[in-house]
């Protein structure tokens, strides 16, 4: 039995990225397993750690497992081999992984459930035939009747005002043994703010049909293979998600829905809650620890069956999943930013695969990824290509701001709005519908510079320019987030002719205040939105109608179902096409995507205008037929060409330090020892600095490697690292993002 073995390494949280081994005492063999969280001695002090795996022997002197804690705590068994994964592709430690699978509330052990006093029906209570009950007194009888029709149990703060009996009644019925009194946990919902009105399954159109019959012909499989849908926005995939969940359930199975954001949850869990009530539980970082704990016992104890929630939801601790669905798969968001650098929607993939479930992935702008593993046959493809009831998608405009040189003429809107935009605002107005204004960046100005000296604001402990925002009067470093106040003269030479270039969703709203005094303006950025309250009020104030024209960035791009919308404007639609990153295209035509299915999705038409310099680039023609084939068709080649994914797998390594030449100087010694190790046909790029070569007073240098297999790129990297000594590892620290999102 794997079980005796007498040896447990232990992960313990000391960022050593290493575990430790210690002997299992007899008492424990056989109760200690890989997943269990232990206390154990280290340099003399109590630590708490998760045993990793089990060994027959150890090279080292050991002391003994202390305790075996909690079983509560303990990593579920499911979720072990999916860490072993992790570990394994991502490069990263046990440790830092671990620390990944459960939420930190329910490792740390202080939460406890809140409980409350119930009174329940014991076997003799629930017997009303039996001559003992015969012989009560009409009161006593009355009493024990309404429990049985209440279900058979009450709170018993709740239970005086029910029965409607004093309470000696309901003691000298607890005294008889009839009723007993138990504490039993009591859950925070975290539910309370939500209106949830029961829906039923809406009779699917004939493209829903089949994207179902395709799911759950593959629950349906031994080993079912991931399915792509991919569905226009407004084709209804939420729909096919719901009833794909409601085949999961009836096979009495669980499921996991990931969502890219923390802010659509609400609107999502609404839609979930509404058809399938108390069995949906939510795990997102906006939870209070209460309320997080109370959801993941929820899963843990089998009364939750539906988990839904951003990245970590993935970890939801359920034995018997039947499905996980990743809503817009394409979305960066899944990419953790801290260690380890995992992307849930691949991970989900692969729970998929470890535990026989099917994996469904809908985005109306597939990760070119995800299309080509359809290509590849190793995913399902289906598509929605239509709107629900044929609603068509908007009509997108572009304008090119360089032949709209009359309009610049008006000092006041210059560049912001073109004579098109301008006109239809206008119309829409005057027709009493609404109006999204997009723009990818926020701020008021965003360069500052005099034309006396040619100086420029920028952050002194980061490589890029300071951004103006005018309502607090500072200069902020959007990387960073150091502040200073607004110069009123240019800080190098004195002269007060400062020129403010550039502009922000900040300008884009006073301008707009400006030019439609008529309307109501809302802004929505991270600037204006400081918590989930003020978004989801910003949100209800759209959907009725007090607000004409809501003005943000990313965050008003995705998710928003407002039928009364008719006109999306995107100001400055190539901003992301000037990023120096392979994926910039990509991203500019999935943003324009999303953003113009914001519009007409109600009964009346919409219309989207797209204000451009390069109206030529294929991103934005091919957003403007809203053709993501023939996007696929023209980006690929040169993908495939270069040498980037999805052909090859990247690697990205960055060293970090406050001290510029130490930090290339760890980059390049760590290029030397690695450099033997990777095969031929690994590319490297790099040592070099990275394209944002300081954060924070931190200089960064990068290595880029290339392969078709990470595999080999990993196994390279941890050797090299056993060659680095710890004390240059503690110096200056490598990062190492397997398939990372961004370059820089
Ligand atoms: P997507 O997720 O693809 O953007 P949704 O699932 O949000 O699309 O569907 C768009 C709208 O159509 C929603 O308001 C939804 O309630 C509605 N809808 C979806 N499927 C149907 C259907 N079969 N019959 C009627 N309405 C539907
Ligand atoms: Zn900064
Ligand atoms: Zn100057």
């Amino acid at each position: 039995m794997t079980t005796e073995l007498p040896v447990a390494e232990v992960a313990l949280n000391l960022a050593t990225g290493r575990g430790f081994d210690y002997q299992i005492p007899a008492e424990l063999r056989g109760k200690v397993v890989p997943g269990s969280r232990v206390t154990v001695p280290f340099r003399g002090q109590p630590r708490s750690g998760y045993v990793i795996r089990l060994k027959a022997t150890s090279r080292f002197q050991l002391e003994s497992i202390s305790a075996l804690e909690d079983p509560m705590r303990q990593i579920p068994a499911p979720l072990l081999r999916l860490g072993d994964w992790i570990c394994d592709y991502y490069c990263a430690s046990h440790e830092a992984v671990i620390w990944n699978l459960l939420p930190a509330v329910v490792r740390k052990g202080e939460m406890q459930h809140r409980e409350a006093l119930y009174l329940d029906l014991t076997e003799k209570g629930q017997n009303l035939g039996s001559e003992e009950f015969a012989r009560l007194t009409p009161k006593r009888q009355t009493v024990l009747r309404t429990f049985i029709r209440l279900g058979g149990s009450l709170p018993a703060k709740e239970a005086l005002g029910a029965v409607d009996a004093g309470a000696s009644v309901i003691e000298a019925l607890v005294e008889d043994g009839w009723l007993q009194k138990t504490r039993r946990v009591q859950e925070r919902d975290p539910f309370t703010n939500l209106k949830v009105v029961p829906d039923q399954p809406k009779t699917l159109t004939k493209s829903q049909q089949d994207a179902l019959a395709a799911v759950t012909a593959e629950m349906d499989e031994p080993k079912p293979k991931p399915v792509l849908l991919f569905g226009v926005t407004g084709s209804g995939k939420t729909e096919v998600f719901l009833q794909a969940i409601a085949h999961c359930r009836e096979q009495g199975k669980d499921a996991i829905v990931l969502v890219p954001e923390i802010s659509l949850t609400p609107q999502t869990v609404t839609r979930f809650r509404a058809r399938f009530g108390d069995q949906v539980s939510v795990l997102h970082s906006g939870l209070s620890d209460g309320q997080r704990f109370d959801e993941w016992t929820k899963i843990n104890s089998g009364r939750a069956h539906i988990a839904i929630g951003a990245r970590s939801a993935l970890f939801a601790p359920f034995r018997k999943l039947g499905l996980i669905v990743v809503d817009e798969e394409h979305e960066s968001t899944y990419k953790q930013d801290t260690v380890p650098h995992y992307n849930a929607r691949d991970v989900a993939v692969v729970r998929g695969a470890l535990e026989h479930c099917a994996v469904l992935l809908g985005s109306a702008t597939p990760s070119l990824e995800s299309y080509h593993n359809c290509q590849v046959g190793k995913y399902r493809l289906v598509e929605m290509p239509q709107r629900v009831e044929a609603q068509p998608l908007p009509p997108i405009e572009l304008v090119d701001m360089h032949q709209d040189s009359a309009h610049l003429k008006d000092e006041r809107k210059a560049s912001f709005f073109s004579r098109r935009l301008e006109e239809l605002i206008h119309d829409r107005l005057a027709r009493k519908e609404q109006i999204i204004v997009f723009l990818n960046r926020r701020g008021f100005s965003t360069q500052l510079t005099c034309p006396q000296c040619g100086y420029t604001a920028s952050c002194g402990d980061c490589s890029v320019t300071y951004t103006y925002h005018r309502k607090a009067e500072k200069l902020k470093c959007h990387l960073c987030g150091a502040e200073m106040d607004a110069p009123r003269k240019c800080p190098q030479c004195g002269s007060p002719e400062i020129r403010y270039g550039g502009f922000g969703t900040e300008r884009v709203e006073a301008v707009t205040r400006a030019c439609f005094p008529e309307a109501m303006v809302a802004r929505m950025d991270s600037d204006t939105m400081t918590n989930a309250e003020s978004y989801r009020k910003v949100l209800e104030a759209f959907g009725k109608r007090k607000i004409d024209i809501l003005i943000g960035t990313q965050m008003i791009a995705k998710g928003l179902d407002f039928p009364n919308v008719t006109l999306v404007g995107i100001i400055q639609a190539d901003i992301g096409l000037n990023v120096p990153d392979f994926r910039s295209a990509e991203r500019t035509f999935d943003l324009i995507t999303q953003v113009a299915g914001r519009a007409g999705r109600g009964d009346s038409p919409g219309r989207v205008i797209v204000q451009t310099c390069t109206p030529g680039n294929y991103a934005l023609t091919c957003a403007q037929r809203q053709d993501f084939k023939d996007f696929y068709a023209q980006e690929t080649p040169a993908r495939e060409t270069l040498g980037f994914p999805p052909f090859t797998h990247l690697v990205l390594l960055h060293f970090k330090s406050p001290d510029e030449e130490r930090t290339a100087a760890a980059a390049n010694r760590f290029m030397e020892v690695l450099q033997p190790l990777l095969r031929s046909s690994v590319q490297v790029i790099g040592p070099m600095p990275a394209p944002i070569a300081k954060i924070a007073k931190f200089y960064r240098y990068q290595i880029l490697l290339r392969a078709a297999d990470v595999r080999g790129i990993v196994a390279a990297i941890r050797s090299a690292m056993m060659q680095v000594s710890p004390a240059e590892l503690r110096r200056v620290p490598i990062d190492i993002d397997v398939d990372p999102r961004y370059l820089q």
